[in-house]
């Protein structure tokens, strides 16, 4: 696919070759070296290669083609909401007037900055059914930890310190029991049935005096709508805990149905899955949180409010946890997320919400005669399929994930959830063309086939890539990320 050898450029250096090439100094030359502390000064010259500028150029545009994004191919990693970011979003957010403010500007030169972050959170509020909400926390799980930390002051406020417990189900994204734990509580977990839903038995058996939350996502993390949900909210309110909602997945309910009226106390959105925020290589990113107006003392503050025809930052909150970020979120990803609302409009946001759905069923339909699906009923914007009949062959589902590389697709989400064994789950998003739901469906047949007919090339894959199986672990703990001479 790719030429190898021209990414390596850089590594052929040549002594004395140079990138640039300057006048002669005709000023004071300054001694730099001088002005570093003692420790900080080399003994040696850096090693670094010795390449002309366009060497560069190749170098470092051979690596960028090594990378799968958005913009280059089809990105269905279910519950990460690879969905496309429009390019307006990009335009707006470099605005001379939103992208060269400074977080220490006087309030009333930043008028337009803090007037379109009212407006968002007004948004947020109409979408999620809330009574307030805050932008500060910065990602998903930051925002889940936020929530939390709410209602852990809510229960100190009522005197209520014997609620220690927070109940995920075993469906739960990762991020929820690891944020239960790093805002101080136990979690327990609650059982999902065979159908893929919450254990209402099994919620009666663990829910009690003990319980501070609930959290959920809903759709859950299979892509099921959990049809209890008011019976669900209320047999923890009826203990006296809060319901938490994982609001990660509304791209499946967005303009449909509102966690406020499903009975939610606080809910946190991914601004950059649902409203298109960029969200390759870790952030940054947006989680803000809305809550229930009995939450809202404890909301970080400052809180952005509007008093007359200005709008302010409130920090008179005595009994708020506090900041949970310096200055007021990620404020570029907040202006994406409100073009994005603004240029979508409520009909548009509500088609979202159908073709995220339609996509999904339909590609969950079309590939359930060639692979094992373990929940058959309508999903919502993703789904999950099991390698178990592939598994029988000697192929596993980490081995079709790396055989649709060579194909130019970023595999599914594979091994989660937990509870389903070999897991492919599958999130197309409201953005791709029958055309290439068809391709992707189509290659993921073809390898089904292979499974029976040819095991080897899918248990060999990738083939392609420039580089074939790494060790993730060794990758992600140890990265070499300097350049290194041979
Ligand atoms: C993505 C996701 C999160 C975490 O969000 P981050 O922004 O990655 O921290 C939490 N819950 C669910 C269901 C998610 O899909």
């Amino acid at each position: 696919m790719h030429n190898h050898d021209q990414a390596l450029i850089f590594e052929s250096s040549t002594p004395g070759r140079i990138g640039y090439s300057l006048p002669e100094m005709d000023v004071q030359e300054l001694d730099l070296v001088s002005l570093l502390p003692e420790g900080y000064i080399r003994e040696e010259e850096a090693e670094l290669p010795e390449v002309s500028e366009l060497d560069i150029m190749r170098h470092y545009t051979a690596l960028s083609k090594r990378n799968h994004g958005l913009d280059s191919g089809f990105y269905p990693l279910g519950s990460c909401t690879m969905k496309y970011n429009p390019k307006i979003n990009e335009n707006v957010a470099r605005y001379n007037g939103f992208a060269h403010v400074h977080p220490l500007q006087d309030e009333s030169s930043v008028q337009g900055a803090l007037g379109l972050l009212y407006d968002l959170q007004e948004h947020l509020i109409e979408i999620t059914g809330m009574d307030e909400v805050t932008l500060q926390s910065a990602a998903g799980a930051h925002g889940e930890w936020t929530g939390l930390m709410l209602i852990r002051a809510y229960h100190e406020a009522n005197g209520d310190m014997k609620r220690t417990k927070v109940i995920v189900p075993d469906s739960a994204h990762g991020t929820n029991p690891a944020s239960a734990t790093i805002a101080g509580f136990d979690t327990i977990t609650v059982k999902s049935t065979d159908k893929g839903l919450v254990d209402l038995e099994d919620l009666r058996r663990v829910v009690g005096e003990d319980t501070a939350a609930l959290m959920l996502t809903n759709p859950n993390t299979l892509g099921l709508f959990e049809e209890e949900i008011l019976e669900i909210a209320e047999i923890v309110h009826q203990a006296g805990g809060k319901v938490y909602y994982d609001g990660a997945n509304l791209n499946a309910v967005l303009s449909k149905a509102r966690p406020g009226d499903m009975g939610f106390d606080v809910v946190h959105l991914n601004l950059h899955k649902t409203f298109t925020g960029p969200h390759g290589g870790g952030g940054p990113g947006s989680g803000p949180v809305g809550v229930k107006a009995d939450l809202i003392p404890f909301l970080p503050k400052p809180i952005i409010s509007k008093r007359g025809e200005e709008f302010v930052l409130d920090y008179d909150r005595p009994q708020s946890i506090g900041r949970v970020k310096p200055f007021y979120g990620n404020f570029g990803i907040n202006v994406r997320a409100y073009t994005y609302i603004r240029s979508m409009g409520p009909d548009g946001l509500k088609a979202v919400t159908e073709y995220a759905v339609l996509n999904a069923n339909y590609m969950m339909r079309r590939l359930a005669e060639h692979y094992d699906l373990p929940f058959d009923k309508h999903c919502k914007h993703e789904f999950v399929l099991s390698g178990k009949r592939q598994k029988k062959l000697g192929v596993r589902t980490l081995d079709i994930a790396k055989r649709l590389l060579d194909f130019g697709y970023h595999p599914p989400t594979i091994y989660f959830p937990l509870n389903v064994e070999e897991c492919i789950m599958i999130e197309p998003t409201e953005t791709e063309s029958k055309e290439t739901l068809d391709s992707f469906v189509d290659i993921m047949i073809q390898i089904a086939k292979e499974a029976e007919e040819n095991p080897e090339i899918v248990q060999e894959a990738p083939h392609t890539t420039v580089v074939g199986r790494l060790d993730e672990t060794l990758a992600a703990r140890k990265p070499i990320l300097k350049y290194q001479k041979n």
